[in-house]
């Protein structure tokens, strides 16, 4: 069978399904099962391939998988499935599908049977899928974004550490809101009135040299590429960097600001609720963060091996 349509676009001819790499239509679900409640837990994953070398690297796979485990651990979970057998079926899955061009790897686990609400405690089902999907790195212009009016999801309500498709109800709305109001992004506020993240990436600030991002007690998600982004700042750049918290008003007077994460990439952010930010296009430290990233993310820069995952 050929590439076949999902939710995600073009999906792979196969998908890795318990275990098993299984032709695409025959991993199913049945409707009675509890990924329709949204409890379900995810990572999306990049490979980047690199034409050069006629390779294919997965980004940072295992930090990924790492972060899936602690997801399932908090969602009192049960994976039939260790870490290393997670990692050697997304590289089985890759091999299988023969990509020559940047991918999507994105594993799913979801409740094996209906979970009663007052004891979501269970065996579950996980399946990988891979498609195909390009690097916006070289997309020359900024990205406009307004601060929500919609409040981040805090710890001790739905904990946006744990990467649950539910906590994407709460990013769609200030997703949706912003989109309607004519901006590409959104900035949310956590409960304290906070910067946060945006709905589906962390934030980075510059201001006078320092690069300032609000710290994993922010009630965001604790992302990978905002991990990368600091250790790049600070060792390739040579960045002094700070985690702490940021006030909305702090965001209209930065030099500059990205938004990073496995989807956004390193994403320039131009203006902010009609305020422009540095000179409006690209800052230069934001661009020495992307042309990093590039090049670590493709291995055309070899240090941090450890990052990429060559898939033979
Ligand atoms: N925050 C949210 C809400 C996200 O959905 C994402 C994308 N996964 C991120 C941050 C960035 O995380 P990562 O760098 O691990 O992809």
């Amino acid at each position: 069978m050929s590439n076949t349509k999902s939710f995600w676009g073009e999906s792979a001819a196969h998908i890795w399904l318990d275990g098993k790499i299984v032709p695409w239509d025959q991993a199913t679900i049945h409707v009675t099962q509890g990924h329709m409640f949204a409890h379900s837990i995810f990572e999306g994953i990049r490979a980047y391939w690199n034409q050069d070398q006629e390779k294919l690297y997965v980004f940072q796979l295992d930090a990924h998988l790492e972060r899936l485990y602690r997801s399932i651990k908090i969602m009192r979970m049960e994976s039939d499935f260790t870490l290393d057998e997670l990692r050697a079926g997304s590289i089985a899955l890759c091999q299988k599908s023969t990509y020559r061009e940047d991918i999507y790897v994105f594993p799913t686990v979801y409740f094996q049977s209906h979970v009663q609400l007052n004891k979501m405690i269970g065996p579950t089902h996980t399946y990988i899928q891979t498609f195909p999907h390009a690097s916006k790195l070289d997309r020359p212009d900024g990205t406009t974004a307004s601060v929500s009016s919609w409040t981040r999801i805090t710890d001790n309500m739905l904990p946006a550490r744990v990467k649950c498709w539910a906590n994407y109800r709460n990013s769609a709305m200030a997703w949706t809101d912003t989109t309607l109001s004519g901006f590409d992004e959104a900035i949310m506020l956590n409960t304290h009135g906070k910067v946060c993240e945006a709905p589906g990436a962390c934030l980075g600030m510059v201001t006078d040299g320092v690069l300032i991002t609000p710290s994993v007690t922010s009630d965001i998600l604790v992302s990978v590429t905002r991990n990368t982004i600091l250790q790049i700042a600070r060792d390739v750049l040579g960045m002094p960097v700070v985690e702490r918290e940021i006030d909305r008003t702090e965001l209209y007077t930065a030099d500059e600001i990205f938004l990073c994460g496995t989807g956004a990439e390193v994403t320039p952010v131009s203006s902010i609720d009609h305020y422009t930010i540095g000179e409006g296009g690209i800052g230069a430290v934001t661009q020495q963060l992307r042309q990093a990233y590039n090049d670590l993310i493709r291995g055309i820069d070899t240090r941090y091996p450890e990052w990429r995952t060559e898939v033979g």
